[in-house]
């Protein structure tokens, strides 16, 4: 395997390594279950889920840690906005997150840790860091990190070449600060009034307070991969464009001064943004537009799956009506073609077949494999990897219309390709009922037709359209789907 993935550290395409043979310790940052995930959110997930699936396909043992952010600023103040305990409030979402990543098919994570879980290692890191000289309280109650004690800071974001204003003048208590703006920033967050009301609030031996956002992916990082590995650095740690500064960069500085070591994780990745244009769109979903709007709206999850691997991660995308037409027509395109690979008869089977169409469809299958591996391996190129399987669906077609029979390897190159994709559509029809049902008035459609009673025939398929069952008459007979 050469897999090249592009550094955010480095700005450069760097060839990929496991820190120990054989094992990946993969960190992405997880939703803060303040109101339901929007798009965006599972754009960067979805991107996240393809290159585990890719590295589990390489035979890599993947370990994946995926945070939820259950104590920040905004839950907190979603949570008192809404009356509730901070552990009230985000409990739907948490489970509400959970249903929209099964909708989308993105495999789960090893460990989904909660910052509430974790305050112990919390203040452990905070202690660590205030002995260490790194950190400092300030005359607040709150706890600062001093980054003009950690050298390195502003690497990842580039901040080196900008004023970075440091000192008890120039910090931050709040979880998001302006953009560009380094300061010292928050570890531990004096209680606040508000904070005891909902139930965010712990004793500490530096003062009883809350942890800062972006403490908690450092202490929770570090405490499961030494869990699982005995290890204190991880090999690839993901999340949006919009986490580079201040998050990342903060997560370095807390780690790596608590650490010692030079870097927090190897191979920092970033998935860019998602936009929503269109009026449709916005009339039928307003500006935040979650997974569930589209669940309820009857989107197939393979056709935004697709829809997404059509962009680079590392390329804006916009998601509209007209790219969701397209991404289902290329899904039912492909499904399609499943379908009919599925009844095509298998090598060796009897009967007449055109010189040469299976070892053309052979011979189309071992490209695509070919260029669907070479397409991941280069920083996971997930459109000309969808572009290879789709080139496939054309050759294979064109030597299915030449009656060639289907080799074991074919089927596989197909299942292999789709399974790391996960873009084959949701199977509507597997109601038996219906399906009898359909057969049923399938047979009526032919014997009026045979009888050129047209008429009849016509309202069958009217009849089968009124439960969503569309017809296409062919060369081989008539097909159906559920729509
Ligand atoms: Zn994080």
């Amino acid at each position: 395997m050469t897999l090249r993935l592009y550094n955010t550290m480095t700005r450069r395409l760097e060839e990929f390594a496991p820190i120990e043979p054989g094992r990946v310790a993969l960190y992405t940052c997880g939703p803060t279950i303040w109101n339901y995930a929007h798009i965006g959110n599972f754009r960067t997930f979805l991107f996240e889920d393809l290159l585990r699936r890719w590295l589990e396909a390489a035979g890599l043992d993947v370990y994946q840690v995926m945070n939820l952010t259950d104590v920040d600023d905004r839950t907190i103040q979603a949570a008192h906005a809404a009356g509730k305990s901070l552990r009230e409030h985000v409990e739907p979402y948490a489970r509400a997150f959970f249903e929209d990543r099964d909708y989308l098919r993105i495999r789960p994570a090893h460990a989904y840790p909660r910052a509430t879980e974790f305050v112990a290692p919390m203040i452990a890191l905070v202690e660590s860091l205030l002995a260490k000289g790194a950190a400092y309280r300030g005359d607040d109650g709150s706890v600062y990190f001093a980054i003009a004690r950690f050298p390195a800071y502003g690497r990842l974001s580039r901040l080196d070449q900008r004023e970075l204003r440091t000192g008890a003048s120039g910090r931050v208590s709040s979880d998001e600060y302006a953009k560009e703006d380094a300061r010292d920033f928050v570890l531990w967050k004096a209680a606040q009034p508000v904070d005891e009301e909902v139930g965010a609030a712990w004793d500490a031996p530096f003062g009883r307070g809350r942890p800062g956002w972006h403490l908690e992916c450092s202490a929770m990082a570090l405490d499961l991969i030494a869990k699982q590995w005995g290890r204190d650095v991880l090999d690839i740690h993901c999340g949006g464009v919009d986490l580079i500064f201040p998050h990342h960069e903060d997560e370095i500085a807390q780690s790596c001064a608590h650490t010692g070591k030079p870097d927090f994780a190897r191979i920092w990745m970033h998935a860019e943004f998602l936009s929503i244009r269109g009026a449709k769109m916005s009339k039928r979903f307003g500006n935040f537009t979650t997974a569930r709007d589209l669940r309820e709206d009857g989107l197939d999850p393979a056709a935004l799956r697709l829809f997404f691997f059509q962009a680079h991660y590392r390329q804006k995308v916009d998601l509209n009506d007209e790219s969701l037409q397209q991404a289902t027509a290329a899904l039912r395109r492909l499904g399609d073609f499943a379908t009919r690979l599925g009844a095509a008869p298998p090598d060796g089977a009897g009967g007449p077949v055109a010189a040469g169409a299976e070892a053309e469809l052979a011979g189309a299958a071992r490209q695509m494999r070919e260029q669907f591996a070479n397409a991941l391996d280069d920083d996971l190129n997930a459109p000309r990897a969808v572009a290879a399987l789709f080139d496939f669906v054309t050759a294979g077609n064109r030597a299915l219309d030449r009656g060639a029979r289907v080799a074991l390897e074919v089927r596989e190159a197909f299942g292999w390709a789709t399974g790391v994709l996960d873009v084959l559509p949701t199977l509507k029809s597997a109601d038996a009922g219906l399906a009898a049902w359909v057969e049923e008035r399938l047979a009526a459609r032919q014997a009026a037709r045979k009888v050129r009673d047209f008429a009849a025939a016509d309202a069958i398929r009217a009849e089968l359209a009124g439960r969503g069952v569309v017809l296409e008459d062919g060369p081989s007979g008539t097909k159906w789907r559920v729509e």
